[in-house]
């Protein structure tokens, strides 16, 4: 796997079991902070209800995907719920070289592969406040049915049970307080030393140059 990533931009893991609030948060965020993407993944589900193709996801079918996988396109890739979900290298390449952080909203195996692929990356999971939460939300969001929704609870616990491998953990107990943590990291990690040096380097070119250099 070639391992040119990142750039100029952050790469962000977001996992989370399904119905913990994970692109409600990740919706919510874009809205607030600028220069901050979501990567657009590739599956093999069905859509939903108002999701829309290009938007929600890039939806495709099995075979399209196993090309796709042969030709190197994906970063990661993994079988989730019994499709597939991957995420298109050229896509977050792109937006990373133009300087935008990037959000990868993938599952515990993909993070693994992004993870040991780029190290940089950084690593949030997102848990609900409990199970009974978790069911809630899940049948209130009225995309999937019950058996959908069964099947999903029980993956829910293998899923968390990976959260020790993330950087940061948010409890999505109110919805306002997950929300500024998940502000709070994006904007501390964009103090980090080595992040300014690349989005600042004019400026810190000005303030360091000697006094009698400018006079
Ligand atoms: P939701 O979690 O209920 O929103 O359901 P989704 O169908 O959107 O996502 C299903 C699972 O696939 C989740 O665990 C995601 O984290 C995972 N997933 C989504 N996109 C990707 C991807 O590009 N790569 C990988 N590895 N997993 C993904
Ligand atoms: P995921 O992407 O992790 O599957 P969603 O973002 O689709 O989860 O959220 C699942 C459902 O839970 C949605 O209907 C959403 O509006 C709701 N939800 C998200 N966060 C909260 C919260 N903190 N309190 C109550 N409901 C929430
Ligand atoms: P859903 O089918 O509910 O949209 O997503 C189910 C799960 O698939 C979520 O937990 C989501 O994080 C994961 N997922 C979505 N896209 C990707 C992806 O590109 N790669 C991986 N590994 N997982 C993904």
């Amino acid at each position: 796997m070639p391992t040119q990533l990142p750039s100029k931009g952050t790469l962000y893991i977001v996992s989370a079991p399904s119905g913990a609030g994970k692109t409600s948060l990740v919706r919510a965020l874009l809205e607030r902070i600028a220069g901050i993407q979501v990567s657009v993944s590739h599956t093999t589900r069905a859509m939903r209800p108002g999701e829309h193709n290009g938007v929600n996801y890039h939806f495709v079918d099995v075979t399209t995907f196993e090309r796709l996988i042969e030709s190197g396109d994906f970063i990661e890739y993994a079988r989730v719920f019994d499709n597939y979900y991957g995420t298109s290298r050229a896509a977050v390449q792109a937006l990373l070289d133009a300087g935008q952080d990037v959000i990868l909203e993938i599952d515990w195996q993909g993070a693994r592969q992004v993870r040991a692929a780029f190290d940089e990356a950084v690593s949030v999971f997102i848990l609900p406040p409990s199970r009974e939460a978790l069911h809630a939300r899940l049948s209130g969001r009225g995309t999937d049915d019950e058996a959908t929704i069964a099947r999903r609870m029980r993956d829910a616990v293998d899923e968390m049970s990976h959260y020790a491998e993330y950087e940061h953990i948010i409890i999505n107990d109110t919805f306002a307080h997950a929300l500024d943590e998940l502000s709070c990291l994006v904007h501390a990690e964009r103090t980090r030393v080595t992040r300014v040096r690349k989005a600042h380097a004019p400026l810190l070119a000005a303030l360091l140059s000697r006094v009698e250099d400018v006079e």
